[in-house]
């Protein structure tokens, strides 16, 4: 169950600068939203400035069980970093047995239909998990990402999750902005980047990109671009004090 929206909740407020948004965010919510991490660049961020503001903000993950051993280390060292209790969730043992015993362990590289079949059991699911008793949850996405995501705002209602809170502080930031706040926090990153990667997801379905690449180049990279998201991040209702 979302919590309705009132119109002062970011009153006076800039909603693009991360940090206001945040504390106002965790202000409201509380133990009631989480940050949502897999572990990129963007993630460290956005879970550093939160702990900032609230030393106890919640942190969950989806374990997909096709992650790189890159991602765990940089799981790790940021719960470390915070003390942080990790909420990893995983698939449901039934349905990865199924899809692998039925169609083998590189079905999504077969068809769309298949990819996305994929990414519902290991992803989406799980995070309908995650969501249930939320009110809001915070990502790292940024507009930069991609063409799907060229357009994102920084508060939505999620409307494929029962109307809850989506809030993206850091949407405007670039990767330049990432990667200075990163090297002046001291924060552990993904080693991922070192190899060229721009993205980090399943191990299979994400490559490095080349120079001059799209951000997004390396996820599922057979496919078109406007094809590429795994359902996390759909359904969403733009919203804004001003609408
Ligand atoms: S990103 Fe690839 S391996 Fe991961 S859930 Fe989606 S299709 Fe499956």
């Amino acid at each position: 169950m979302s919590t309705e929206p009132t119109s002062d909740w970011w009153a006076g407020i800039d909603t693009e600068d991360a940090e206001a948004l945040l504390a106002r965010s965790l202000e409201q919510f509380g133990n009631r939203m989480a940050i949502a991490s897999s572990f990129s660049l963007e993630d460290a961020v956005v879970i550093d400035l939160a702990m900032k503001v609230r030393p106890d903000v919640r942190i969950f993950a989806l374990d997909t069980g096709r992650l790189n051993p890159e991602t765990y280390d940089c799981a790790e060292k940021l719960r470390w970093r915070y003390n942080v209790e990790m909420e990893w969730y995983f698939p449901e043992r039934e349905a990865v047995e199924q899809l692998e015993r039925t169609k083998g362990l590189f079905s999504f590289r077969d068809s769309i239909d298949n990819r996305k079949e994929c990414c519902r059991i290991r992803k989406v699911d799980p995070l309908n998990r995650a969501l249930k008793d939320l009110d809001a949850w915070v990502t790292g996405l940024r507009r930069e990402q991609s063409v799907t995501r060229e357009k994102l705002a920084t508060i939505e209602r999620d409307e494929g999750h029962g109307g809850i809170w989506k809030i993206n502080p850091i949407a405007s930031w670039t990767v330049d902005q990432l990667w200075d706040y990163t090297r002046r926090e001291g924060l552990p990153y993904n080693s991922l980047y070192d190899r060229g990667y721009a993205s980090i997801g399943c191990a299979p379905c994400t490559r490095a990109i080349e120079p001059g690449e799209d951000l997004r180049a390396g996820r599922w990279w057979w496919e078109n671009p406007e094809h590429k998201e795994c359902g996390l991040h759909v359904n969403m209702k733009q919203w804004s004090p001003s609408i």
